[in-house]
């Protein structure tokens, strides 16, 4: 999903001016507005936000200082959950609104101002005064439950009509002055049969955690190549004794052995002997129930070795591939220039036939990557409500494919309730029947795969540093950021029905629900909506609690150890107009020039990784103050 290099964050491909309301200046302490946008764009402050409301399409944070008597307010919408303009956007308003000292002064204590781009929209408020009871919270969000009354803010001005909130019930404190709505029933939703998700693992948890799982924020799981070759390796090497007496069958008895290896085996025997190498290796890259993850995005911008991190070699090898497009506003009528989008607009102001000058250059610049392909699906993460038909974009995309190529398409569906996390994924093949016009048909309402990502290109030289640099922070963090849901979900459910051998209770604050069976908890909490906000409650054990606890240590020093070598870089950089930083500009620029894993489409001096590398080193890209 959702997880884009740096790449598509830090591009400036749009530049819109914002619009200032209560009048444009310095406002007072506005480095805090600073600080939020450098924490919501580069530093996923959203991220509990996200997990709370079971997708990244809006998020609102406050930062309060001065001891609560000011804050900033930064609120961001993007339905396609991208954020592509998120530092550009920001800045723009920034600098145009409430840090613009050749302003004409504000009007009162709360200047604002916003920045909008079709439904991608942001909006910085800074309020010097304010007033006791103001909304707080991770993500500015207060819940109150029943039996409660509340009164405040629901008329202009405030204070005077009030709602009666019953037990079981809660509101969310609204920003606006608007009338919350009372929402009950949650707490007596356990009668209900959940519908079982087949998009976070359901378990039975019975092997150990896994603290290097990868995952999406919807928790799909994701396998990176190492693991998936490494998966079953103990078995081959202990066996390797009695293996021996294999090399002595038939070659075809050989290879029907074979045809029963799971990845990592493959993988050993690839390097084991010259005579099974062929074969091991057909059967390792042609094995259907492994996916290998694209990103639609790369493929769409012309499939340039310099914008991705995987290794091309391997990619053309692989026959069943996902291409993922979240994220891409729009896929058949985008422009892309050197791995960055340029337009996103409506298909009426495009060339006619824009759309299928797209679609076939997508399918050349999918067939040149990979040339054995043989099986490709084109996923989304947008979600539609049930019974919703495939994809419009999708399916008109995948409709273009060549002879000899399977095609499916796949997006979410939701459950019906509007703020519900994903459920399930379908796949829709295209049925053909002579001389009808194709349909596509619901062929899996649940499709689950192993998503593996590819392996890694091997980064070298400064250009490779730099890049490695922006992967571990996009990608790799990324990744096992969200995976510790995950995590704790499996924590709780061995807790309870292995170490405990009871029944799994729910850890939310006021739910308290017990499960007997594997899986009925993880079921529980992706169907439950705002009351089951922000990181799952550990169970009551300190040995898990204190495995988390070594967890995040280790995430934060995973953090520590980018900065660190963004520090080493920036240091390496040097002053302007010194030989030092010369001499980098040079050898970087040479690279770019000499090395074919990082050609782009344009010559390295107007390349964007040449202009996103200056940015970060000149660190324009992460702090202001
Ligand atoms: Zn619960």
């Amino acid at each position: 999903m959702m997880l884009l290099s740096l790449f598509l964050l830090g591009m400036a491909q749009i530049s819109l001016a914002a619009t200032c309301f209560e009048g444009t200046g310095k406002a007072a302490n506005v480095k805090q507005a600073w600080a939020l946008r450098e924490q919501i764009c580069g530093r996923n402050a959203c991220a509990n936000s996200d997990a709370a409301r079971g997708n990244n399409k809006y998020c609102n944070l406050f930062r309060y200082y001065n001891s609560g008597q000011s804050y900033v307010q930064i609120e961001r919408n993007d339905p396609s959950g991208k954020y592509k303009n998120c530092w550009d956007a920001l800045e723009n308003i920034l600098q145009q609104c409430l840090d613009n000292p050749n302003g004409g002064g504000f009007k009162n204590n709360m200047p604002n101002g916003n920045w909008r781009f079709g439904d991608e929209w942001y909006w910085i408020h800074i309020n010097n005064n304010v007033t006791p009871g103001a909304p707080t919270g991770s993500d500015g969000k207060q819940y109150v439950k029943g039996p409660n009354r509340y009164c405040r803010g629901l008329a202009h001005g405030g204070g005077q009509a009030c709602v009666d909130i019953p037990k079981g019930c809660y509101i969310v404190v609204p920003i606006d002055n608007v009338t919350p709505s009372v929402k009950c029933g949650h707490l007596q939703s356990h009668n209900h049969t959940v519908m079982t998700p087949s998009i976070v693992p359901k378990g039975p948890w019975t092997t150990s955690l896994n603290w290097d799982l990868h995952a999406t924020l919807d928790g799909e799981t994701r396998t990176p190549f190492r693991h998936h070759i490494r998966a079953g390796q103990q078995q081959t090497d202990s066996s390797n004794g009695n293996f021996l007496q294999f090399w002595h069958l038939p070659l075809e008895l050989q290879q029907h052995v074979f045809s029963f290896c799971d990845g990592a085996t493959l993988w050993q025997l690839m390097r084991m002997s010259s005579t099974t190498r062929d074969e091991a290796k057909k059967l390792f890259w042609s094995d259907p129930t492994t996916r290998y993850h694209i990103y639609g995005w790369w493929l769409l911008a012309g499939g340039f070795p310099g914008h991705t991190h995987d290794d091309l070699e391997a990619l053309a090898r692989m026959q069943y591939v996902e291409v993922d497009f979240d994220g891409v506003i729009s896929i058949l009528s985008s422009g892309w220039e050197d791995g960055e989008l340029k337009f996103a607009c409506k298909s009426a102001d495009l060339p006619k036939n824009y759309a299928e000058q797209q679609t076939a250059r997508f399918w050349t610049t999918l067939r040149r990557r990979f040339p054995r392909i043989i099986d490709v699906v084109l996923s989304d993460e947008r979600s539609d409500k049930p019974g919703a038909p495939a994809p419009n974009e999708l399916t008109q995309l995948a409709e273009g494919s060549p002879q000899g190529i399977s095609t499916g398409v796949s997006c979410f569906q939701l459950d019906h309730k509007r703020h519900a996390r994903p459920m399930s994924r379908h796949l829709w093949r295209q049925s053909r029947s002579d001389g009808n016009p194709s349909t596509w048909e619901v062929v899996d309402a649940a499709w689950t795969r192993r998503s593996v990502l590819p392996p890694l290109k091997e980064h070298s030289g400064p250009v490779g540093q730099y890049r490695r640099l922006i992967y571990e922070e996009s990608d790799h963090y990324m990744y096992s950021h969200y995976a510790r849901q995950l995590l704790s979900i499996q924590a709780t459910e061995a807790y309870y029905l292995h170490t405990r051998q009871a029944p799994c209770v729910c850890p939310f604050p006021d739910c308290g629900l017990q499960f007997k069976l594997p899986g009925q908890w993880a079921a529980h909490y992706v169907s439950a909506d705002a009351a089951h906000e922000g990181d799952v409650p550990l169970p009551p054990c300190e040995t898990l609690r204190a495995a988390f606890e070594h967890h995040d240590m280790s995430m934060k020093l995973m953090l520590q150890r980018i900065d660190d070598e963004r520090a080493r870089m920036r240091e390496e950089w040097g002053d302007v107009g010194s030989q030092q930083r010369n001499h980098v500009k040079k050898q970087f620029l040479q690279q770019l020039r000499d090395d074919a894993l990082y050609a782009g489409e344009k010559a390295p001096e107007e390349s964007s990784i040449w202009r996103h590398y200056q940015r970060d080193m000149d660190d324009k890209l992460y702090t202001y103050g």
